[in-house]
């Protein structure tokens, strides 16, 4: 997914309570951060609208980033002010036009407040708030980021998160600190991972099953492992050995098996495959109209479906190519040779 993040304001932007202390500087690193943990998880390109920490871009053009770049989801960051210092707390905006983007933004704004309350025992959550103004009679976001980022209907999520106020004195303390500002980073990339279901880069792939192999005299756990390009961790883990030098002439080992074919994939059938199951027969021409959605990898025993020594998974759902709607499953074995993924 894309995300494009708003660092507000230029460099030297709306000082705080605290000497040297630029809402528009540490929002700028908040966003690095955040662009740094997000980017460890997979298919997530973030996009920041000021390229370096001098830009200072228009609100218009800022959202309207988003808005034409593809994004899902656009944030933009900030820090509160208000003339009254005891003022403080964190304030989520959400577009009017995106009412289902209200949950995210509660679950983004307790992210914030959980990270800094920690610093400064005030910070709480003031709400998850929409503003709008009349526009000669349509009535549209207030907020100049947040009305161009939804402008044609890419974006689907589009905030303005106030991490605290910067004129009050403990919460800009909370901003100014390096450490809590990858806090903060960590914490907001963290829920928007979880919302969306995103995996992260450096987890291994799920193993989808396993392949049996009957120890032979003079193999170690090693040997096995080397033969089948994994470690003798791995197999012991796998396998359940508690001693991974005791194993016997005769034991079945388990060897994981990596495939890119996950549950809840989009594949198509490969062009050159004309056979339905594998060494099967022909398969009808409707059914390259079709993507599937793939429903089980392995039978109820958590074991590697094979037909005709081929590993199978089984294709659920039905989507049309073209409007991407879901038609009834089709619930038929194919080949992981036979499939790819579909982006
Ligand atoms: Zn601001």
């Amino acid at each position: 997914m894309k995300i494009t993040l708003d660092p507000g304001h230029g460099q030297f932007g709306n000082p705080g309570a605290l000497p040297g202390y630029y809402e528009g500087t540490r929002v700028f690193l908040l966003a690095q951060a955040l662009k740094e943990e997000l980017e460890k998880y997979r298919d997530t390109e973030v996009v920041i609208t000021r390229k370096t920490i001098g830009d200072n871009p228009s609100l218009a053009s800022r959202g309207g980033e988003a808005a034409k770049n593809g994004s899902t989801l656009f944030i933009s960051l900030h820090s509160n002010a208000a003339s009254n210092p005891a003022a403080h707390g964190v304030s989520v905006f959400r577009s009017v036009k995106l009412p289902e983007s209200e949950e995210l933004g509660r679950l983004l704004g307790g992210a914030v407040v959980n990270t800094m309350k920690k610093y400064t025992e005030i910070t709480y959550l003031r709400g998850v708030m929409t503003r709008t103004d009349d526009f000669g009679g349509e009535i549209l976001d207030y907020y100049g980021v947040i009305r161009s980022s939804v402008k044609g209907g890419n974006v689907k999520y589009s905030y303005i998160i106030e991490h605290g106020f910067h004129t009050n004195l403990t919460e800009c303390g909370c901003m100014f600190d390096d450490h809590t500002l990858k806090e903060l980073a960590k914490a907001e990339s963290d829920v928007i991972a979880a919302y969306f279901g995103l995996k992260r880069k450096d987890e291994p792939d799920e193993p989808v099953g396993y392949v049996e192999y009957t120890v032979q005299p003079g193999d170690t756990l090693s040997s096995i492992a080397r033969r089948y390009g994994t470690t003798w961790r791995v197999l012991a883990e796998f396998n359940g050995l508690d001693d991974p030098d005791l194993i016997i002439d005769g034991q079945i080992i388990k060897i994981p098996v990596k495939d890119v074919i996950y549950v809840g994939d989009t594949v198509k059938l490969k062009d050159d495959k004309t056979t339905y199951f594998p060494g099967g027969n022909p398969f009808p021409g409707w059914v390259k109209d079709y993507y599937y959605v793939v429903s089980k990898t392995s039978d109820s025993k958590g074991r590697p479906v094979y037909r005709n020594g081929d590993r199978c998974v089984l294709l659920g759902n039905k989507i049309n190519k073209r409007s991407g709607a879901h038609g009834t499953p089709i619930n038929s074995w194919a080949s992981v040779a036979y499939i790819e993924k579909v982006k």
